[in-house]
């Protein structure tokens, strides 16, 4: 007999939801996508102009593409609490930069899925795109300004860098796109995408 017991799986620590602040109170594990219900992780609610303590007032969903969940395309339903400030009146919403940049789509981990797929793997765009089900333009635009944030904006990527290589490869064919990467060969990181 096979044993039959099962644990709760982890699925926080699977998506690594965790290093977004964010804690997992549902999932939906369908075929061919996946969906984790989650609320933020620490509670916000003290206020941001007068320190006076904020009410929660009600709730909104917050929506992120995250890194797939095996082969899945997987979105995070994030509930952000909305509090008033009993003090002043102030309303804010739950901070989740941890989970993702205010206003983006795609979650830090999808995100980096992404960054990681396009200089490691040499994904094209519309690969990444598949992964977590959103459009081309909102990967590439993703894609591009955490590229141009990691390691553009970055004035010490080249600290520590022994060993400098380029690599140019052909992006798109049809479009007569290359990509130049500088790479440091030492740590096998990718510094600058031209
Ligand atoms: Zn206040």
């Amino acid at each position: 007999m096979p044993d039959a017991t099962f644990t709760t799986p982890a699925l926080a620590t699977f998506a690594r939801l965790d290093e977004l602040g964010l804690v997992v109170i549902g999932q939906r594990v369908e075929p061919d996508r996946a969906v984790l219900v989650c609320r933020v992780g620490d509670p916000d609610e003290w206020c941001r102009r007068c320190g006076c303590e904020g009410f929660p007032r009600d709730s909104l969903i917050r929506r992120l593409a995250h890194e797939p969940f095996g082969w899945r395309p997987t979105t995070l339903l994030v509930t952000v609490r909305r509090y008033r400030c009993i003090g002043c009146g102030h309303v804010w919403r739950q901070d989740t930069t941890t989970a993702a940049e205010p206003r983006a789509k795609l979650s830090r981990g999808g995100l980096r899925w992404a960054l990681e797929g396009i200089v490691v793997q040499h994904l094209s765009m519309a690969r990444i795109a598949e992964g977590p089900a959103v459009s081309w333009d909102t990967a590439n635009n993703a894609v591009l300004a955490e590229g141009r944030r990691v390691l553009i904006a970055d004035p010490t990527r080249f600290d520590g860098v022994q060993v400098i290589g380029v690599d140019e490869h052909v992006v798109r064919h049809e479009a007569l796109l290359f990509r130049m990467e500088v790479g440091d060969l030492h740590r096998f990181a990718v510094v600058a995408v031209g």
